[in-house]
C-alpha cells in the first residue's frame, strides 16, 4: 500500500514523498509551479543514499523545470520527481506502478517525462496507473524518447556561444569534452562529429565510454580528467554539480555548454567564480530545453514540427550571453532573471 507525506517548503507548491515497503518504492515528487500550466518535469532514477539528498536534488530539478519551461516560451509549470533506489537492479514493474500512483494522487497537478535512469518503455508501464504521463512509447501515442531534441537544442546553443566567443557559430575542428554519454550525451556527441568537432569523453559506466571511442574516434580520459581537458566547450551531460569550488579552478576550456542540469553545486557563488576565469558558460536549462520543446510541442499542442521551437534556443542564448557581456554578470543570473520576469508576469 502506498503512504505519502506531504512537505511544506517554502517557494514550492506540493512536495509528497511516496513509500511502499512492497514494492521497495521511496519517490519524491516536488511541483514548483504552477503559475503559467500544469508542472512538468522528468522522473530520475538514481541510488540516492538518503532521502534528504534526493529531496535536494528534486527542489533544484523543479525549480529549474519552471525555468526552462519560461525562459522557452511554453504554458507550462515546473515539477520533478525522484526514485531512490539503482536503476540497473531495483527497476521492477511493481515499483513503476507505485510511481504511478502516487503521479495519479496529484490529479494532473504534475506531468511526467523521462530523466536519468528511465526509459520511455517504463513511462509505458507507469502510464499503467496514471494518465498524467508524457514521453510514452509510440505504441501509447507518446512522442517518446526526448534525448535527440534535448541534443539538437544543446547543439544549436553551443553553435550560438562559438559564433559569441569565436565570431563563427561553426563547429568543425573544435574540441569538445563531454561528461557523461548516456541518452544526452551520446546525441550530443553523434551530432558534434557530424559537424566534424574533437571528441574526448567520460563515462562512469566504461561501455559507453568505449562505444564513443568506436563510434566518433574519441579520446577516453578518467572520470576525474574530464573537466580538466584542454577545450573549446567542455559539455557536461552526466548528473549535477561538476562546477564547484574544487573543478573550476582545473578547467580549461573556454565555454561550458552541456545538456545536465543543475550544473553548478553552488548556484550563488560557483556562476561568479567561473566568471572571474573568463569561462562562458551557457546557462543549462536554456541549453537543454528540446526535450520539454519535443513532450509539449507534441503532446500538448499537437503539433508537428519542433524546428522553428528548438531553433530559438539560439537566440535566447544570444540574448543572455550579450545581456550578460553588458552587465558584467554571469550568464545564469540574467537567464534567471528573465525566467523569473516570466513566471511573474
Ligand atoms: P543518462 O542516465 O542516460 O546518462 C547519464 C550518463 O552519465 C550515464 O551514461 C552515466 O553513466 C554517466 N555518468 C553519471 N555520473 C557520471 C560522472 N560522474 N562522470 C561521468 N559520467 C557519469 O541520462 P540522460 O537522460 O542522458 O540525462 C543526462 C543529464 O541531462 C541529466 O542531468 C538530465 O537531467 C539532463 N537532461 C536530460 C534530458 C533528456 O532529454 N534526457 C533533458 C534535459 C536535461
Amino acid at each position: 500500500m502506498l503512504k505519502t507525506k506531504h512537505l511544506k517548503i517554502k517557494g514550492f507548491e506540493t512536495v509528497v514523498v511516496g513509500k511502499d515497503p512492497s514494492s521497495n518504492f521511496h519517490a519524491i515528487i516536488a511541483v514548483h509551479s504552477t503559475r503559467l500550466g500544469p508542472s512538468m518535469g522528468g522522473i530520475r532514477m538514481w541510488p540516492y543514499t538518503n532521502e534528504k539528498e534526493a529531496l535536494s536534488d528534486v527542489l533544484r530539478l523543479a525549480e529549474a523545470m519552471s525555468k526552462k519551461a519560461a525562459i522557452s516560451g511554453l504554458a507550462i509549470g515546473g515539477g520533478k520527481a525522484v526514485i531512490i533506489g539503482n536503476p540497473a537492479t531495483d527497476k521492477t514493474r511493481r515499483l513503476l506502478l507505485s510511481m504511478g500512483t502516487l503521479i495519479e494522487s496529484l490529479k494532473g497537478k504534475y506531468l511526467a517525462a523521462k530523466d536519468s535512469g528511465i526509459l520511455p518503455k517504463d513511462l509505458d508501464v507507469v502510464s499503467g496507473q496514471t494518465s498524467h504521463v508524457t514521453g510514452t512509447t509510440g505504441k501509447l501515442g507518446g512522442s517518446g524518447d526526448p534525448s535527440l531534441s534535448t541534443a539538437k537544442g544543446v547543439l544549436t546553443g553551443m553553435q550560438a556561444a562559438c559564433q559569441f566567443m569565436y565570431g563563427t557559430k561553426g563547429l568543425r575542428g573544435r574540441v569538445v569534452a563531454i561528461q557523461g554519454v548516456g541518452q544526452v550525451g551520446w546525441n550530443v556527441g553523434n551530432l558534434l562529429f557530424k559537424q566534424g568537432a574533437k571528441l574526448v569523453v567520460a563515462d562512469l559506466q566504461p561501455e559507453r565510454a568505449a562505444r564513443a571511442q568506436q563510434a566518433w574516434n574519441a579520446t577516453v580520459v578518467p572520470l576525474s580528467k574530464i573537466h580538466r581537458v584542454p577545450a573549446d566547450i567542455f559539455a557536461p551531460c552526466a548528473l549535477g554539480g561538476i562546477l564547484n569550488s574544487k573543478t573550476i579552478p582545473h578547467l580549461k576550456a573556454n565555454i561550458v555548454a552541456g545538456g545536465a542540469n543543475n550544473q553548478f553545486l553552488d548556484e550563488e557563488h560557483d556562476p561568479y567564480r567561473l566568471m572571474k576565469r573568463n569561462i562562458m558558460h551557457v546557462p543549462d536549462y536554456v541549453l537543454n530545453a528540446g526535450g520539454l520543446i519535443q513532450l509539449v510541442v507534441r503532446e500538448i499542442l499537437h503539433q508537428r514540427r519542433l524546428a522553428p521551437w528548438i531553433g530559438n534556443i539560439q537566440q535566447t542564448v544570444q540574448e543572455v550571453l550579450t545581456t550578460a557581456l553588458r552587465n558584467h554578470q554571469p550568464p545564469l543570473i540574467v537567464a534567471n532573471r528573465m525566467a523569473l520576469e516570466r513566471i511573474n508576469t
